[in-house]
């Protein structure tokens, strides 16, 4: 089943059982301060759930598009090494405020999976919360209840409150969660070990794929639990995995959510990407497909990230976009042997390929393509030259930490974001004194800052809006605003 169809037989089912289907929430919050991005389907539906707001049905599904690069949920330092976290994922989701419960939620989680898509209900196995006695959180029967009808106990997990259990914050609703994972494993390897060791254990072929989360208590300033008077369902299903599972395929890569931006990656360069299923690579082609599962999952975040209105910039959620790009950019350069810009071509692919479901994608393809090409442009300027200095700390460096004054400098000369630094370091067994890096950034803000109280003499402070006419400082990434010219 291709992925668009997936996408819609999940709305159509959640349709059929009385929910309201509502559009994706953008990407990027602007209206949150506790968020830049939304990094889970519910995050547009907060305002509900505390009792804020009144949704339109009580049942609702959707897919949202989904970021987890910063905050709590970061995935970037595993993206491209594992094959089933992204930066953007769409996370498929139902949603019951105040109306359906356990019971329904379960049934249809159940029946979705194994009589619509028609999982083989083998490969599934469904985790449930243990209790916490501690802090008084009972262990949920009910839902243990429920999934014993349809599966045997040996398939049933007891989780902890890292994995199975659900709070907004320190205070407000929480619940119990029951998350579903597959074992796409062969037959063989099945029979030899048990999925069930294998749950939640970092496991590349036995993944969470659903997770359902029941809001039914709310945590007081205390710390203590009381029952909600209305209960809520919440439950966020990753779109990819689940692609992967129901396209017999062992990696997200591997589905058509990736493919023909990996086939559009594999025109531009000549390279080949080789698939999950191909064991025994050479180091070589695992670096090759490394840079290329970057480079296929970011253009996407960068893409939708833009597409919503944020344009990578110097601060805020536009740096945490320009750092993605950044990073996408040099992986393309030292491992594709890209040197001119290439990623903005990936988004005619995108475009094609979502925008069906996401018009946004297309209506602005061709800013898209535009930031994309300047900014790929633009780093790839100053990457070559920052590259050699690198090699040249790496050089003179004793030891195995890098000086971070160092690392400052390839920040405020050449773009380098500092995160990127630090994993061009590890590639080469190096770490980064990240100490010394905030110490040299401070000290830049400091001088700044007292330069701008100085004005006097000859010298002039410029207004914040000159600056950007100012070509010393359009490469510098942090938020100095204000310099100084001589008067002539
Ligand atoms: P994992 O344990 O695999 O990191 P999670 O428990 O952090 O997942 P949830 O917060 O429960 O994930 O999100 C709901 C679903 O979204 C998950 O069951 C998974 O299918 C999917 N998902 C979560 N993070 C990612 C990601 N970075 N990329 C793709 N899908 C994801
Ligand atoms: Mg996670
Ligand atoms: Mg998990
Ligand atoms: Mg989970």
């Amino acid at each position: 089943m291709k992925s668009q169809d997936i996408r819609k037989q999940f709305l159509q089912f959640f349709e059929s059982k009385g929910h309201l289907i509502v559009p994706s929430a953008p990407i990027v919050l602007k209206d949150d301060p506790t968020l830049m991005f939304n990094n889970s389907g519910m995050a547009q539906f907060k305002e509900y759930f505390l009792g804020n707001a009144t949704p339109k049905s009580n049942r609702i599904a959707d897919t949202q598009k989904c970021l987890r690069v910063s905050g709590k949920h970061n995935d970037l330092e595993d993206v491209g090494f594992d094959t089933y976290h992204h930066t953007m994922f769409e996370m498929l989701g139902n949603w019951s405020f105040g109306d359906y419960f356990k019971k329904e939620a379960i049934d249809w989680a159940w029946e979705f999976l194994t009589e619509v898509l028609k999982l083989d209900k083998d490969r599934l196995y469904v985790s449930v919360f243990e209790g916490n006695p501690d802090e008084n959180v009972p262990f949920d029967q009910e839902a243990w209840d429920l999934w014993k009808q349809y599966v045997s106990e040996d398939r049933i997990i007891l989780g902890n409150k890292k994995d199975n259990f659900w709070e907004m914050g320190d205070q407000g609703p929480c619940g119990p969660c029951s998350e579903i994972h597959v074992d796409l494993r062969p037959d063989a390897e099945r029979a030899e070990v048990s999925g069930r060791s294998l749950v939640n254990a970092d496991h590349p072929q036995v993944v969470e794929i659903w997770n359902n989360v029941f809001m039914e208590f709310n945590r007081k300033a205390d710390g203590s639990l009381e029952k909600l008077p209305a209960q809520h369902v919440d439950t966020g299903m990753g779109f990819e995995r689940l692609c992967m599972a129901m396209q017999d395929v062992t990696s997200n890569y591997d589905t058509d959510v990736f493919t023909p931006l990996i086939a559009k990656v594999e025109e531009i360069t000549g390279l080949k990407y080789t698939s999950n299923e191909i064991k025994n690579i050479s180091e070589e082609q695992n670096k090759t497909n490394i840079a290329i599962r970057v480079i296929v999952d970011h253009v996407r975040a960068v893409a939708f990230a833009i597409a919503d209105g944020q344009l990578p910039s110097n601060n805020g959620a536009g740096y945490v976009i320009r750092r993605i790009l950044r990073r996408a950019i040099r992986y393309g350069f030292t491992f594709l042997g890209t040197k001119e810009p290439f990623i903005y071509q990936l988004v005619d692919v995108l475009a094609a390929q979502m925008g069906e479901f996401f018009p946004e994608i297309v209506s602005q393809k061709d800013l898209v393509k535009n930031v994309i090409r300047e900014e790929e442009a633009s780093f790839l300027r100053t990457l070559d030259q920052g590259l050699h200095l690198l090699d040249t700390v790496i050089a003179g460096t004793e030891g195995k930490f890098v000086d971070g004054a160092k690392a400052f400098e390839l920040y405020d000369t050449f773009g380098f974001p500092i995160d990127l630094t630090a994993l061009i370091l590890r590639e080469k067994g190096y770490e980064l004194d990240e100490a010394g890096f905030e110490a040299a950034m401070k000290a830049q803000k400091d001088r700044s800052r007292a330069a701008s109280e100085i004005s006097k003499d000859d010298w002039n402070v410029l207004i914040p809006g000159n600056v950007e006419t100012f070509e010393g400082y359009d490469k510098v990434e942090n938020e100095v605003k204000i310099t100084r010219i001589r008067k002539v």
